[in-house]
């Protein structure tokens, strides 16, 4: 597709980044299952590895169907360049890469994704990083937190377990005033209920496993640059800036310009950590990303109605909806995402941990799965399974209280939804 400033988001999520296939003319994507793709001839060879033609080597670097993917995505987020990974996770890992390097540190929200916590707490010390743990509506604490070893800023637009709703905004200012980039993992919002690059965000990341795909086929992930960050602004970004001994003293930012990133993710980050989406994934991803918008309009409208429902009964103790007028975040949610506040909430059940474990074994409709974002209703007990590892105070601080259950509501008859959490509150409440 040509042009793709001026389609709409129905369009662009069917088509972007896919033509039909110039070899066989196949309408839709195929699967490129190569590892290897044969050179015209030595000088072909030679001007891939210098980086001066854009083409396919090998599948750890670039694979045709995972380049129709990485396009999409960074059509759809607003961004110059995207590169997919193995992982939600291995695209957190590939995003700090190219900033980090040890003794530096990263300022980081409180409301994050259970397995990033870990990741960011423990994990990334073995790199010789460290992350600051801060709570994002504290703007003076933010500020605070950034010292002269800060190479980013980190948080999720809608914080997964508990409807936190991030005023990207205010933390994009506090990140362009210290000349840091902020990386928003945009993965239970999806560009189409909020883009964070239009909210001043420098990074993107995705678990393209959860809404992207939209079926909880395969796991896998995005970073995607906005190309707006000026890397050769200071002296903090010499992987960027200066000559990258990783690839023979090649200055990617002066080379590249707004694709530095994407090429530094490819060319160094994919060929060395080898983080690799395999065709096969991006297969999948692709044919879920067609409907995207479609889910989520769906996905949203349910989530309201059962946390509407929820909130009303008895059994019910609170839910932490966004979209609930009662919650604090309501008002943010018509500046950050209009369409809606995801599907993804938590609520406290009256009778704490035990009716928790109860009502989880209870539903019949509801899957009891360490998964969001599918078009299946699921549901977790957080506390006793994702957010298990974290001390009770990150537990709390996360929206993953003893007491909590997190459901990420699907696309099934909202009718159904309702009727099987009201049998299973009986069981568990009784
Ligand atoms: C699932 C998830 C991740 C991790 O992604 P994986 O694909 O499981 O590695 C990161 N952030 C958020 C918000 C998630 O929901």
């Amino acid at each position: 597709m040509s042009d793709t400033e001026s389609y709409g988001f129905d369009t662009l999520q069917v088509h972007a980044g896919a033509r039909p296939d110039p070899a066989t003319g196949a309408r839709n994507t195929p699967i490129y299952q190569s590892t290897a793709y044969v050179f015209r001839d030595a000088e072909h060879a030679a001007a891939l590895f210098n980086l001066q033609e854009v083409g396919y080597i090998y599948s750890r670097l670039t694979n045709p169907t995972v380049a129709v993917l990485q396009e999409r995505i960074a059509t759809l987020e607003g961004g110059v360049g995207a590169v997919c990974c193995s992982s939600g996770h291995a695209a957190q890992i590939m995003a700090l890469f190219p900033l980090m390097q040890p003794g530096r540190n990263v300022v980081v929200s409180t409301r994050l994704y259970g397995g990033t916590v870990t990741q960011f707490s423990q994990t990334i010390k073995r790199f010789g990083w460290s992350a600051k743990f801060v709570d994002f509506d504290d703007t003076a604490a933010v500020k605070a937190a950034i010292d002269d070893d800060t190479r980013a800023i980190f948080g999720e637009a809608i914080a997964n377990p508990g409807g936190y709703i991030m005023d990207v905004r205010a933390i994009a200012d506090i990140a362009d005033e210290a000349g840091l980039p902020l990386i928003i993992d945009n993965t239970t919002a999806t560009p189409y209920l909020h883009r964070p690059i239009e909210h001043g965000a420098t990074l993107v990341v995705h678990s393209t496993t959860k809404y992207m795909t939209g079926n909880g086929t395969v796991t896998g992930g995005c970073v995607i640059d906005s190309g707006n960050f000026d890397w050769t602004a200071s002296d903090k970004f010499p992987s960027m800036s200066e000559p990258e001994p990783a690839y023979h003293g090649l200055k990617f930012a002066e080379t590249f310009g707004p694709l530095a990133f994407t090429f530094h993710g490819i060319a160094i980050g994919l060929r060395d950590l080898g983080m690799t989406m395999n065709p096969q994934g991006a297969h999948y991803t692709l044919m879920g990303i067609e409907t995207l918008s479609l889910r989520m309009e769906r996905h949203v409208e349910n989530a309201v109605k059962v946390a509407e429902w929820l909130e009303k009964d008895d059994r019910v103790d609170f839910v932490t909806y966004a979209g609930l007028k009662s919650s604090p975040y309501f008002d943010r949610v018509k500046t950050v995402c209009p369409k809606g506040a995801g599907a993804l909430f938590t609520f406290a059940v009256k009778g704490g941990y035990e009716a928790c474990v109860k009502l989880v074994d209870s539903l019949e409709i509801f899957s009891h799965v360490a998964n969001l974002g599918d078009t299946r209703s699921l549901i977790i007990h957080s506390a006793s399974t994702t957010h298990r590892q974290l001390t009770a105070e990150q537990q709390e601080a996360a929206g993953a209280a003893p007491n909590v259950v997190r459901v990420s509501i699907g696309i099934e008859d909202a009718d159904d939804l309702i009727r099987d959490l009201d049998q299973a509150l009986s069981k568990a409440t009784s």
